[in-house]
């Protein structure tokens, strides 16, 4: 390792060259100077890693000195450790410390104090160096950061705009598709035997679950955050507008449900609706087949700040290994055999997480039903009240 370099500046001869050789002894690369004129123009030359500098030069006072290495840019941060006369006042140390000193020893200096006084210095030195140094690299490592933050909202963005526009522009030739298949079965329909007529069944079943894939691919691409409207919303009236969209599907599933008087949160009315309406009609969904499906929704204050709210069912469950995975976009654990896009969970995650800076997760067991917790903000007036 490159030794540490030194300037001695004293204007006793004798004394500097005493101090010369303890320092190179102790492994110092060591330059010297007698008058203050001397020792700027060392430090100039030498860039010395500190300067022990006596108070009393026939030029310039040590503490001038001392003061322009502090206050030139270039060596601002060469250690200064000031040595004064036997009979130093208080004042006096007190200055040399004020105009930039690191550290200040008064003659008779013993030797063994003195390097052990450099050494320590030049440790703190290092150390500051590598903070100094560590710093920057995370000032650095911060912001690559952000620009890989804003180069990965910008594409998100970019495959947003295009899931809308491909889901939107698709919408119109498959509807082409179904009005002239409709057409042509009517026209056709005296002369189709059994076997086309299923093949026509087949096309419109194909072109039925496109347009539904469709038509959550757009909805999934149009919860954008800059869009809400967050205010209160009570959750009361949420789940009773879902419950009502939804009340063809609860007759006939037979299903009832329960719910708690529920509270007021922080949040997008017709966003939390689209939450709420999609766990109910999942609960219905995946109902048992030999079991009436019944429903509950209950709330829970989880801190001050927030509740969790529940649904609840008595269903056919989800495997532990399958409770993240459920909430990605087309992610989806059953067949034809029960008609979905796989895009309701990822819309209510969306939703929750991402525009509401909630949380929603399941806890459930095959067979078992299953309880989809969403948490939320309460609204401002209701914070902290129970
Ligand atoms: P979809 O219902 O269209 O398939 P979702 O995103 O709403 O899509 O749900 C993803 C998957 O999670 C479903 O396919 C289903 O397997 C499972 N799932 C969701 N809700 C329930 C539930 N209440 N009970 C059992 N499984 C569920």
């Amino acid at each position: 390792m490159k030794s540490a370099v030194i300037v001695n500046v004293d204007d006793n001869e004798l004394s500097r060259y005493a101090r010369n050789r303890l320092l190179r002894h102790s492994g110092f690369d060591v330059h010297d100077a007698s008058t203050g004129e001397e020792a700027l123009q060392a430090i100039r030359s030498a860039n010395p890693d500190l300067v022990m500098l006596d108070v009393n030069l026939p030029d310039i006072s040590g503490i001038e000195v001392c003061r322009r290495i502090k206050s030139h840019s270039d060596s601002a941060s060469v250690i200064v450790l000031q040595i004064s006369a036997t009979a130093t006042t208080a004042p006096q140390a007190t200055a040399a410390l004020e105009n930039g000193a690191d550290t200040y020893l008064v003659e008779p200096v013993d030797p063994d104090v003195l390097v052990a006084t450099v050494r320590a210095l030049l440790r703190l030195r290092n150390a500051e160096r590598d903070l100094a140094a560590s710093n920057a690299a995370l000032r650095e490592a911060n912001r690559m950061l952000a620009g890989l933050n804003e180069a990965l909202a910008r594409s998100n963005r970019d495959l947003e705009r295009f899931a809308h526009i491909a889901s939107h522009d698709l919408q119109d030739p498959l509807r082409t598709v179904t009005v002239y298949v409709e057409m042509l079965t009517r026209s056709l329909s005296n002369q189709l035997d059994e076997k086309q007529r299923e093949f026509v069944e087949f096309i419109l079943d194909g072109t039925r679950r496109m347009s539904s894939f469709i038509s959550d691919l757009l909805a999934y691409s149009r919860f954008e955050r800059d869009k809400l409207e967050l205010q209160p919303v009570p959750l009361d009236d949420v789940v009773a507008w879902a419950l009502d969209n939804l009340r063809d599907k609860i007759r006939d599933a037979g299903a009832a449900v329960h719910r708690e008087t529920l509270p007021v949160v922080w949040g997008d009315r017709v966003q939390l609706a689209q939450v709420f309406q999609n766990l109910i009609a999942n609960s219905l969904k995946y109902r048992k087949e030999n079991e009436p499906a019944v429903i509950r929704i209950e709330a829970e204050r989880v801190s001050p700040e927030e509740w969790a709210v529940c649904v609840r069912d008595n269903g056919i469950g989800i495997s532990p290994e399958y409770h993240d995975r459920i909430f990605g976009p087309f992610e989806r654990l059953h067949g034809r055999q029960i008609p979905g896009t796989g895009i309701g969970l990822a819309v209510c995650r969306r939703i929750v997480v991402e525009n509401h800076g909630g949380s929603i997760w399941v806890e459930s067991e095959p067979d078992k039903g299953a309880a989809f917790f969403v948490r939320l903000k309460a609204a401002p007036a209701e914070q902290g009240q129970t």
